[in-house]
């Protein structure tokens, strides 16, 4: 499997949606946590990519899966899709803690310049040359394909901290440089949860046995860490609220300006509003580095111009692609179509979030407005992410009723 499998459109994602949607009930329930190898993905829905930069939402995905199976047949994916929206809601009532860990990664990066010792390890780790069984091949799989099965992220961040001993940041690090689903909530969440920082006194450790059964025994690998005792870390803090809705001006005209954390935002814009001009961005904004690593900087670039394409077609207003969040080409967009007003998705705590913030500031200055809109999805689901998943995903009925799903 090459990135290719992951086709940067629309379309595709919808296609992928549809052929899957019929397994995703008691088959994915038993299937999931069986990693065979790349070439053999039919029991996960590699829709990864896809929701991450909100080509399709959890919405439209569970709305399909529903027309298939019951709530009851499909609950195990259901409630997966429903991980992600917890760890979104989770890290936006801590933002702190994303900052912490761009703080912590700075930490480490720095100490490689100076020891040799420890960049050699990571290089190592990262280039798929340790020796460990299977860790090695994840390394190679998840720079080739920009994908790595759930499992084998689990296996190989336990192997990374607790075999390996590396500092956990690295690792989340190197996986927010390939994966084409790059997410700051899943991904930091995830390894902190692997670390034993995100659920205090819980780690998770890689066992031989677990992985040569899940990995259909194409690996068993020796001399992995017996213990993993959680690192020592600072308790998570107390959530605070996720902030409230904005809401666009009644009947005023609106520039629409779509980005990577969600390329088919204008489904939330109220229907009479007046799309004066469409502006998709590609990348995040110049200060706030990462909106993404290399592979998936590319392949969202490449599923841009694909939304870009959707949306002139739906809107037919001047619609053009931008590189970057740019307020002076977005000023320039606004002057030459004489609006005040631009209207944008929400972007969760993130690069993009910071990006945002950023543009509004430099725009504010010229009589621009720039207006977050957030998604019913999220309003409605993110204030339950005070606790645990266990607490939160008692309250998946009620939200897919809200959601009009049940
Ligand atoms: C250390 C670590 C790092 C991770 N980093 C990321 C990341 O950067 N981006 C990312 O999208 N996911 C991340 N995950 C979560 C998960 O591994 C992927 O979402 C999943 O493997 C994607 O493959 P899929 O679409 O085939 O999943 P499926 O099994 O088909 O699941 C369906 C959907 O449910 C959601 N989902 C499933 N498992 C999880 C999970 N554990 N957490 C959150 N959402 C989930 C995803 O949206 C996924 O597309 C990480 C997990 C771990 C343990």
């Amino acid at each position: 499997m090459t990135s290719s499998r992951f086709t940067p459109a629309l379309n595709a994602a919808r296609a992928r949606l549809d052929a899957f949607a019929p397994r995703a009930g008691r088959h994915y329930a038993a299937e999931r946590n069986r990693d065979s190898g790349p070439e053999c993905r039919d029991n996960v829905s590699l829709l990864s990519p896809y929701i991450r930069h909100r080509a399709l939402t959890e919405h439209e995905v569970l709305a399909k899966v529903l027309q298939h199976h019951t709530p009851e047949a499909a609950e195990k994916f259901i409630q997966e899709v429903f991980w992600r929206t917890y760890w979104k809601g989770w890290l936006q009532m801590r933002p702190r803690v994303w900052r912490s860990f761009l703080d912590e990664c700075a930490n480490q990066k720095a100490r490689l310049a100076h020891e040799p010792g420890l960049r050699a390890a990571v290089m190592a780790a990262e280039q798929g040359r340790t020796g460990v069984e299977g860790f090695d091949d994840w390394a190679h799989e998840l720079v080739q394909t920009g994908y790595l099965h759930n499992h084998a992220r689990m296996w190989f961040a336990s192997i990374w901290t607790f075999t390996l001993q590396l500092p956990w940041t690295l690792g989340a690090d190197f996986f927010l440089r390939h994966l084409l689903d790059a997410d700051p909530a899943s991904n930091t969440l995830g390894w902190r949860w692997v670390a034993g920082i995100q659920t205090p006194g819980k780690t998770y450790r890689a066992d031989p046995d677990n992985i040569a059964r899940f990995s259909d025994h194409r690996f068993r690998p020796s001399r992995l860490a017996r213990e993993a005792h959680p690192l020592p870390a600072a308790p998570p803090p107390d959530p605070t609220p996720p902030g409230t809705a904005r809401h666009l001006p009644p009947g005023e005209p609106v520039l629409l300006l779509l980005h990577g954390d969600d390329l088919c935002g204008d489904a939330l814009l109220p229907a009479p509003t007046r799309v004066a001009a469409v502006r998709i961005a590609a990348g995040g904004h110049t200060q706030h580095p990462w909106p993404f690593g290399n592979p998936a900087a590319e392949w969202v670039a490449r599923l841009a111009a694909d939304a870009k394409a959707h949306v002139e077609n739906a809107r037919q207003c001047p619609t053009e692609g931008l590189a970057a969040l740019d307020a002076a080409a977005l000023q320039q967009a606004c002057a030459e179509t004489d609006v005040h007003v631009i209207a944008t998705p929400e972007a969760p705590v993130g690069p993009l979030a910071d990006g945002l913030e950023q543009l509004a500031r430099e725009l504010a200055p010229t009589g621009i407005e720039l207006i977050p809109l957030r998604r019913r999805w999220d309003a409605l689901a993110w204030p339950h992410a005070t606790h645990g998943f266990f607490r939160f995903k008692h309250q998946i009925p009620e939200l897919l009723t809200a959601n009009g799903l049940l």
